[in-house]
């Protein structure tokens, strides 16, 4: 994100939001958030001086829904696509910005679209005081993924999970899809979590270190596994974007 001239969120996940936020006020990046729900969406450009995505919604809401078990309306992501995309055009030439620094909602069946003005919060544990001070992505990751409140004594923090790593008696194995593996991996062995089999001959003999992206498949693989009976079955806590946010780990 880094080098991204701006972010585009499309994903469909609260949680991950935080993440982009987090990361983008890191690296000063503007991101564009969209939302879907059943008949309305929302839009906001966040731009690095502006209010940022924690200070409209200071935490995750409770009982969120994704698309799958609320249901959308087909039209909805699609017409949020592009008014996304077309706002992403405008930054990048210059043109004026109606989402920058507001949010725009956009409701399907009254066919109505309110813009509000986002305000920066001084108290937001993202942004902070400042606008500057960034918790880091790691402890977002942590926060957001349900890593931190489950704590099993199995999840390890990515120190630990390093000290592991470096024992011949221990495994990596890598959780997520194949084309995630070859996009970037950190070494292992990659058996993603929906085809994890306890009796599988390549996971026999060594203790497992299960990772993933930010430590949720891992878990359920490590709890599956050691609900099979495997008790040396270990998660990353946090994933890999948490591994990677870990400096003295790398
Ligand atoms: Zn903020």
């Amino acid at each position: 994100m880094a080098a991204a001239d701006i972010v585009l969120d499309c994903t469909d996940q609260m949680a991950v939001r935080y993440l982009i936020n987090a990361a983008c006020r890191r690296h000063g990046r503007p991101w564009l958030f969209a939302g879907v729900d059943r008949f309305a969406g929302q839009l906001a450009l966040f731009a690095p001086d502006g209010a940022c995505f924690q200070c409209l919604y200071p935490t995750l809401p409770e009982q969120l829904q994704d698309c799958a078990g609320a249901g959308v309306l087909g039209i909805v992501p699609g017409i949020l696509g592009l008014l996304q995309a077309g706002e992403a055009l405008k930054y990048l030439t210059g043109l004026p910005v109606p989402s920058q620094n507001h949010l725009l909602l956009w409701d399907g069946l009254g066919l109505e679209l309110r813009r509000l003005r986002l305000r920066r919060d001084p108290a937001c544990r993202c942004c902070g005081a400042t606008g500057v001070a960034a918790i880091p992505v790691a402890t977002v990751c942590a926060t957001f993924s349900g890593a931190e409140s489950a704590s099993a004594d199995w999840e390890l923090a990515p120190a630990a999970f390093a000290a592991a790593r470096q024992s011949p008696d221990h495994l990596l194995v890598d959780v997520r899809s194949a084309a995630e593996y070859q996009a970037f991996n950190i070494g292992g062995l990659n058996i993603p979590v929906d085809a994890l089999q306890p009796e599988d001959p390549r996971l026999a003999g060594r203790a497992l270190l299960l990772l993933c992206q930010t430590g949720v498949r891992s878990r359920r693989g490590a709890a599956q596994l050691r609900a099979a009976g495997r008790e040396d079955v270990f998660s990353l806590r946090g994933g890999i974007l948490a591994w990677l946010e870990t400096e003295d780990v790398r």
